[in-house]
């Protein structure tokens, strides 16, 4: 230990159980041979429910790093903090990151590795703060800790930009970019692995097959691009399916259009519900049934407004386009 570490914060006391393999210049790189000796020396067994897939391809590291963008004014957020690898590779690059980690074995072996590698005299784990928890208090609320913790960090660097970089766990990477995109304070860019059908749909426009909820919601805030599709063997254990690091760039002018954002969420994932159906049929139902005369008049009125075709399905509607139809539906339904 150097003799700054008396100085870090308390979350970075070092563990007394654990101890990362360390070679003359600290931890050795994420390889799939370095984690299965990590992992046989300390007793870790991969937990598969919780999305345990270590990338261990350095250069798609370098790739993921590279593609966000990081300045040394920025916030960076991680999800899945892991041994630590690419935590390590955040802290050097920005000016805060918080990292939050569900496994509390591995969040052992990640602030043991930042304690390891920290060369410039405390100061990379001073910019690091690790949450040990869910990210997500509920399938719709980011844990308090961690949105805390993102608050407190922006604080501290006005100028610079938050960032969400991670090797996202596919079982929550929906909820993670969702909620997010719901919060007063989303990313200003998102760089993620992802599972690829999900990197698709984040990144579809209207009229192709991979277009959906997740297109309109992320589509309306965001230019996204899929930056690299990535084969199973780049990841330790190799998952089942081809993932995708996908980067995403928050457009404010774009998202300010939206009205109220948890309106326009539940209307886009209602209208989805019912994809393949003519777009009349679901908006009279939602504007309270075919029965109801007023419902009927209400939906003319947003067709006409909207200038849209009788045969219109909500997969051929464009984010911004569904972004205006949604306005446009509850200005006409208010009496
Ligand atoms: N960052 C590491 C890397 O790139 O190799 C690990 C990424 S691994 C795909 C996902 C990590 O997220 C695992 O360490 C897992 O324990 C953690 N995780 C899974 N679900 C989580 C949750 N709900 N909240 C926080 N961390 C979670």
């Amino acid at each position: 230990m150097t003799a700054a570490e008396s100085d870090v914060p308390s979350e970075f006391h070092a563990p007394s159980e654990l101890h990362v393999p360390q070679g003359q210049a600290g931890p050795a790189r994420q390889t799939t041979a370095y984690l299965k000796k990590l992992f046989a020396q300390v007793g870790f067994t991969i937990d598969a429910r919780r999305g345990q897939n270590f990338l261990v391809d350095l250069n798609l590291l370098d790739l993921l790093e590279r593609s966000a963008g990081i300045t040394p004014s920025d916030v960076v957020l991680e999800v899945g903090s892991g041994t630590g690898a690419l935590t390590e590779r955040l802290a050097h690059a920005a000016g805060r990151v918080v990292t939050c980690e569900i496994d509390p074995r591995l969040a052992q072996l990640a602030r043991e590795r930042l304690l390891t590698v920290d060369d410039i005299g405390g100061d990379l784990v001073r910019r690091v703060e690790l949450v040990e928890g869910d990210v997500l208090e509920s399938k719709h609320r980011f844990a308090p800790a961690v949105l805390a913790a993102i608050e407190e960090a922006c604080s501290q660097q006005p100028a610079g930009r938050f960032r969400l970089v991670a090797n996202l766990p596919y079982c929550v990477a929906t909820p993670i970019i969702s909620n997010l995109l719901a919060t007063p304070r989303p990313f200003d860019t998102a760089t993620v692995t992802v599972q690829r059908e999900m990197g698709e749909r984040m990144t579809a426009t209207a009229g192709t097959h991979a277009y959906n909820a997740l297109s309109v919601w992320v589509g309306a805030q965001c230019r996204g691009e899929v930056v690299r599709v990535l084969p199973p063997s780049v990841f330790w254990p190799r998952p089942k399916i081809e993932s995708a690091i996908v980067h995403l760039q928050l457009e404010p002018a774009r998202r300010a259009l939206i009205q109220d954002l948890g309106r326009f969420h539940d209307f886009v994932r209602d209208i989805f519900c019912h994809r393949r159906k003519l777009l009349r049929g679901v908006l009279v139902r939602m504007a309270g049934g075919k029965q109801n005369d007023a419902s009927r008049d209400t939906v003319a009125r947003v067709y006409e407004i909207m200038g849209f075709d009788e045969s219109v399905r909500a997969e051929e509607i464009s984010p911004d386009a569904f972004v205006n139809l949604e306005r446009v539906f509850f200005e006409q339904r208010s009496p």
